[in-house]
């Protein structure tokens, strides 16, 4: 049997009693969401905060898109779905004006909780459009469907082929108005990509949407709203953008495709900011590994500094030995690396070498070599792994995005697998100017 349990308020942890925090600036969101509504000025906007706003907290972020304007609002899972309609009852919004777009969720759900929460659901296939429609009858509602199109990235959706059987059954449901079929949409695989075959990708997928609108128009179904654009889409291809976009990374201030455009080219701000208090800062004397593996040696009697963070926080173990940090100091930032493998709750990071280091007799234990030099930081000292190079407070900050390169891997998993473990501080979006 599986258990449960609601632990109540024990599942956050305080930031003072803890070493690291993610600081989100909510007037990063807005402002990078101005930039946005000004690619894709004539169309509405639809805020993407799936995955917990992609670890910058759903609930703060769903209200400050709500404070500008946003009235459409996407999370993947219904669960989250229903959390987003929890905050914004909480705040006064009214279901009439709000909507809320889920396109997952368990493969047994009768969809209930969406019916009475009045949340919109993407329906690929007839099954799902059943399901919905029984929970809509036996709530004595009319359920809200956006029909999803395979149009290429065969993922969800119902492709052309199978577009005419859903579109009869939604003509059906429609007719005896257990369905509203609000929207038509689907999602694009290489609107990211400037290459020949990423525009002939995404210019096939424009087609094929166009060619299912026909199908639902021949059934007699016309969606009042058509969308298609996330963030790529709503920065270069204005084709994609038809009636609503979808905002997602571009809202926190990062590039679809940091190799092609960088978060500063775009003027966009990234809102996350990731950083440690230096918890320990030490000599090592030359020839020494580091961390777990001996993956790194120091080349001679170095400073190596203790971040207290780790993958247990979401900090990719793949970055070990390139994660780059800024250590500021009362006398300037250090810009420097994560020596040795990143740990569960810690790495380690080169701090240079010990200025007169020609003192220090090789094999040398560490602790009298220390107290004649300064420390290159004092312990304390902010690391910050990423944040905003821009912000005149954290000047020459790594983005995401070198973190990604180094793990190999996108800025968007970067921000999104900070962990739960990780106390979140906002920035109120009034506190800036
Ligand atoms: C995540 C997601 C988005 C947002 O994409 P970005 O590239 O982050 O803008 C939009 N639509 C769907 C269906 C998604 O899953």
């Amino acid at each position: 049997m599986l258990l449960n349990e609601s632990v109540g308020e024990c599942d956050s942890i305080a930031v003072e009693e803890y070493p690291s925090r993610a600081v989100i600036d909510l007037g990063a969101i807005e402002h990078n969401a101005a930039v946005l509504r000004q690619d894709g000025p004539t169309c509405q906007h639809m805020a993407i905060v799936k995955a917990d706003a992609y670890g910058h907290g759903l609930a703060q972020v769903t209200l400050a898109a709500a404070r500008v304007g946003f009235t459409w609002f996407g999370a993947a899972q219904l669960a989250e779905a229903r959390r987003v309609r929890a905050v914004l009852d909480r705040a006064g919004y009214s279901r009439d004006d709000v909507h809320i777009l889920t396109w997952l969720g368990p493969s047994d759900t009768t969809w209930r909780g969406a019916i009475d929460d009045d949340i919109d659901v993407s329906v690929s296939v007839v099954s799902t459009l059943a399901r919905l429609a029984a929970s809509a009858r036996e709530a004595g509602k009319t359920a809200r469907v956006h029909v999803k199109i395979d149009t290429g990235m065969s993922r969800a959706g119902a492709t052309l082929s199978t577009l005419p059987a859903l579109a009869s059954a939604l003509a059906m449901s429609v007719q005896d108005q257990t369905v509203d079929v609000v929207a038509a949409w689907t999602h694009l695989a290489r609107a990211d990509e400037d290459s020949p075959e990423g525009l002939s990708a995404t210019a096939t997928q424009l087609d094929r949407f166009d060619a299912g609108l026909e199908i639902l128009a021949d059934a007699g179904i016309h969606p009042r709203i058509r969308h298609v654009g996330a963030t790529s889409a709503i920065l270069w291809h204005e084709r994609a953008c038809f009636d609503m976009v979808r905002d997602g990374i571009g809202l926190y201030g990062l590039s679809p495709n940091p190799a092609q455009r960088t978060a500063r080219d775009l003027h966009f701000r990234p809102a996350m900011r990731l950083e440690a208090n230096l918890e320990m800062i030490k000599i090592v004397e030359g020839d020494q590994a580091v961390s777990y593996g001996g993956t790194w040696t120091t080349p001679g009697p170095r400073w190596l500094g203790l971040v207290p963070i780790g993958y247990g926080d979401g900090v990719p173990r793949a970055a070990s030995n390139a994660g780059p940090v800024s250590v500021i100091t009362p006398t300037g930032t250090i810009r420097t690396h994560a020596v040795g493998r990143i740990c569960m709750d810690q790495f380690m990071i080169d701090l240079g070498p010990v200025s007169d280091a020609e003192n220090a007799q090789p094999g040398e234990q560490g602790p009298d070599l220390g107290q004649y030099h300064e420390p290159p930081a004092p312990v304390g000292s902010r690391v910050i792994l990423f944040g905003n190079p821009d912000d005149p407070d954290t000047p020459d900050v790594p983005l995401a995005d070198e973190w990604a390169q180094v793990a190999d891997t996108i800025n968007y998993e970067i921000v999104t697998r900070i962990g739960p473990r990780v106390p979140r501080v906002y920035i109120p979006a009034t506190a800036r100017p």
